[in-house]
C-alpha cells in the first residue's frame, strides 16, 4: 500500500497551500460581504491551471489525475472554500464535454472553460425535485435541428453569471430513462435567472435559471438522447470526494489555526492547549477529519485506475462535510469570542460548508447510496 503523493504532486500541494495563504485567505471575506466576484478572478484561476484539470491538453487543459484534482480541491479550499466549486464546476463540464460532445463543441468549449472564459454550471435540480431528480420535469422538444428548451433550474451554483449550463432535460418517458444533457450558451433569448439570498458560498451566486422556449442547435446535446441522466451520475461519483476534499481543506486551516491560537491564549495562567479539554478537541477532530480525507483519496484513486467508487464517493460525501462543519464549530468555540465574530473566517466557514452537506446530495441520500451498494438494490424502498 502507498500513501505519497508524486514528486509533482507534491509541489503542487506546497505551491497551491501558499497560493491559498497568500492570496485567497486575505480576501475570502471580500466576496461574502456584497464586493461582487470579479471576472478577473476566474481568468486568474484558468492561467494557473485551476480550471482545467480534467480538460485535454490539445484544448489547454492538464489532462490531470483524479488525485491531483483532488489535492488542488483541499489546498485551494484552505485559502477558500468557494475557489473550490470552481474546481468542482471546471472538472464536472470537462468530463462530460469531452465523453459526450461533437468534436466542434469541444473545440469551442473547452479552451474557454480552460482558460475561465467561460463558467459552466451544472442544472439538475428543479423546484420540485432535488434527491429525486429522475423525475425532473424541464422539457427538450425536437424541432428541426433545433430543441427548445421549456422550464427551470433551481439552486443552480454560479447561476448569477455562468456563460453556459449543463441542462438535464427530459426528451423521453418518465423516469431517468427520459433524461437528456445538453450544453445551452445562457445567452439566447428565453432565458432568465435569479440569483438567491443563500447563507454562504456567497461568491457563487447561486439561482434559478428559467427556459421560456429557449433554442438551441441539436448538435449542443451532450450523446444521445435518453443517456443524459447517467452522465450526471458519473460526474457524482468523483464530484462528491472533491467536495469532501474541499471541506477537509476548510476544516484542517481552521485546526491549524486554532493550534496556533490556543499557544499563545493565556487563562488561568497557562496558554489554552495545556487544559486536555482544549488539546483533545483539537486531537479528536484532526483524527475525524483525517478518515474523511482518507476515504476521499481512495475514492479518486479507485477513479483514476478505473475502479468502481460509487460506494466511497458516497461516503466521503456525508462523512467529509459533516465531520468538517463539526470541526469548524469546536475551532470557533475554541476561539471564545474572537471566534464568534465577523473579523474571523471561521463562521463564514461554517456557512460555505454547509451548503454543500446538502449541495451534490444530502447525508441522507448519501446513506442510501452506501447501503445500495453493501444490501443491493432490491434492498431499497425508492430507485
Ligand atoms: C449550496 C448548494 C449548491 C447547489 N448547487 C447545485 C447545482 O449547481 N446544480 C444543481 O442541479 N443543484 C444544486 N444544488 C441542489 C442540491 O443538489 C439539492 O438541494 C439536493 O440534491 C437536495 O434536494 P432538495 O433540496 O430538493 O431536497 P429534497 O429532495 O426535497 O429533500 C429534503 C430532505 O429530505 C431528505 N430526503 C429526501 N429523500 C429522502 C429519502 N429517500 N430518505 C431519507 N431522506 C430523504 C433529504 O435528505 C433532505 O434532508 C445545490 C444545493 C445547495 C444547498
Amino acid at each position: 500500500m502507498e500513501f505519497s503523493f508524486t514528486e509533482e504532486q507534491l509541489l503542487l500541494q506546497k505551491t497551491l497551500r501558499q497560493y491559498a495563504k497568500s492570496e485567497l485567505l486575505p480576501n475570502y471575506h471580500r466576496w461574502d460581504r456584497g464586493e461582487k466576484f470579479p471576472r478577473e478572478k476566474i481568468l486568474e484561476m484558468g492561467q494557473l491551471g485551476l480550471l482545467g484539470l480534467r480538460v485535454p491538453e490539445r484544448y489547454g487543459g492538464q489532462d490531470a489525475s483524479f488525485v491531483t484534482c483532488g489535492i488542488a480541491s483541499e489546498e485551494i479550499s484552505r485559502g477558500d472554500f468557494n475557489y473550490g466549486l470552481f474546481i468542482q464546476l471546471s472538472c464536472i463540464p470537462a468530463e462530460l464535454l469531452r465523453a459526450k460532445a461533437s468534436p466542434e463543441v469541444q473545440a469551442e468549449w473547452l479552451p474557454r472553460l480552460a482558460s475561465g472564459d467561460a463558467v459552466i454550471a451544472f442544472a439538475l435540480t428543479e423546484p420540485a425535485v432535488g434527491s429525486d431528480a429522475a423525475n425532473l420535469a424541464t422539457r427538450a422538444v425536437k424541432q428541426g435541428d433545433e430543441y427548445v428548451i421549456t422550464g427551470e433550474k433551481a439552486s443552480v451554483t454560479f447561476g448569477g453569471y455562468a456563460d453556459a449550463c449543463i441542462v438535464f432535460a427530459r426528451t423521453g418517458e418518465s423516469g431517468a430513462g427520459g433524461v437528456s444533457a445538453f450544453l445551452v450558451p445562457l445567452d439566447r433569448p428565453g432565458i432568465t435567472r435569479t440569483v438567491y439570498r443563500s447563507p454562504g458560498e456567497r461568491l457563487s451566486a447561486r439561482g434559478s435559471l428559467f427556459f421560456d422556449g429557449a433554442r438551441i442547435p441539436a448538435r449542443f446535446r451532450l450523446g444521445e438522447e435518453r443517456e443524459g441522466f447517467t452522465g450526471a451520475m458519473v460526474s457524482f461519483d468523483f464530484n462528491r470526494a472533491f467536495i469532501a476534499l474541499s471541506a477537509v481543506g476548510a476544516a484542517l486551516q481552521s485546526l491549524e489555526e486554532t493550534v496556533e491560537y490556543t499557544k499563545t491564549r493565556q487563562a488561568f495562567g497557562r496558554p489554552l492547549a495545556k487544559f486536555e479539554g482544549v488539546s483533545f478537541q483539537v486531537a479528536e477532530h484532526l483524527t475525524l477529519v483525517e478518515g474523511a480525507r482518507l476515504i476521499a483519496y481512495k475514492c479518486l484513486w479507485f477513479k483514476d485506475q478505473g475502479l468502481p467508487h460509487t460506494k466511497e464517493s458516497a461516503m466521503s460525501k456525508w462523512l467529509g462535510p459533516k465531520a468538517a462543519v463539526e470541526a469548524i464549530h469546536a475551532c470557533l468555540i475554541l476561539h471564545g469570542h474572537y471566534g464568534y465574530n465577523q473579523e474571523s473566517p471561521l463562521e463564514q466557514r461554517m456557512r460555505d460548508v454547509i451548503g454543500l452537506e446538502i449541495g451534490d446530495g444530502t447525508p441522507e441520500i448519501m446513506k442510501g447510496i452506501v447501503a445500495r451498494e453493501v444490501y443491493g438494490r432490491e434492498f431499497m424502498s425508492y430507485r
